[in-house]
């Protein structure tokens, strides 16, 4: 599983809306819960930009 370092975080882009798990971008588990930005490389629009790092809840 791509998951276990960082079990159910997703890393989106805000500009395109290009999401993955943040285990898969390369990303730790930043701890606690909520919605963080940090600047990133998006492989869709191949660039830096503003992403979204949250953690869905889960059904
Ligand atoms: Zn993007």
């Amino acid at each position: 599983m791509t998951d276990a370092a960082a079990p159910g975080w997703k890393i989106q882009c805000v500009s395109c809306g290009h999401q993955k798990s943040l285990a898969e971008a390369g990303g730790v588990r930043i701890g606690g819960s909520g919605t963080k930005y940090s600047l990133g490389r998006c492989s869709r629009c191949r660039g830096l930009r503003i992403v979204k790092i949250h953690r869905p809840s889960r059904p």
